[in-house]
């Protein structure tokens, strides 16, 4: 896939729309989803440009990735879920949903977060 530089990260990044920002530095940007899906949802995005986590694992540099995952790692203790558990979760490809084709992870906590998938035919190809 070739990355959108109109998605609506790459807009939030350029501070051509606004976030509700959580921390940054030169390799990541956290922010509250717009739309939380528990009383606790962040988003960590990479600063540099990454489809989705198979496009980021394969071909970001060696610091991108420890800088970003340090990042998200910063971004879980300042969220203070660990204790109670959290999901660290990230979409990719159509079939997982993924709505915006740069790389993000997601942090959900706050609750209990039930099943890992609300339902999935295992039968299906
Ligand atoms: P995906 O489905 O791609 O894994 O997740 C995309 C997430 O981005 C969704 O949870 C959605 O609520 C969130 N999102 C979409 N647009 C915006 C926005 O403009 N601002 C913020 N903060 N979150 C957004």
């Amino acid at each position: 896939m070739t990355y959108d530089s109109s998605n609506i990260f790459a807009r939030i990044l350029r501070g051509e729309i606004p976030c509700r920002k959580i921390a940054e530095d030169d390799y990541f940007l956290a922010f509250h989803d717009i739309t939380p899906h528990a009383p606790v949802h962040a988003l960590v995005i990479p600063k540099a440009k990454f489809t989705d986590a198979q496009d980021f694992h394969t071909n970001a540099a060696i610091e991108e990735i420890v800088g970003f995952y340090k990042g998200v790692a910063h971004v879980v203790d300042m969220l203070g879920v660990h204790a109670a558990g959290f999901r660290q979760i990230s979409n990719c490809g159509a079939n997982a949903g993924q709505e915006v084709p740069h790389y993000h992870v997601h942090i959900l906590g706050g609750c209990k977060l039930g099943p890992m998938l609300s339902r999935v035919d295992a039968s299906a190809e």
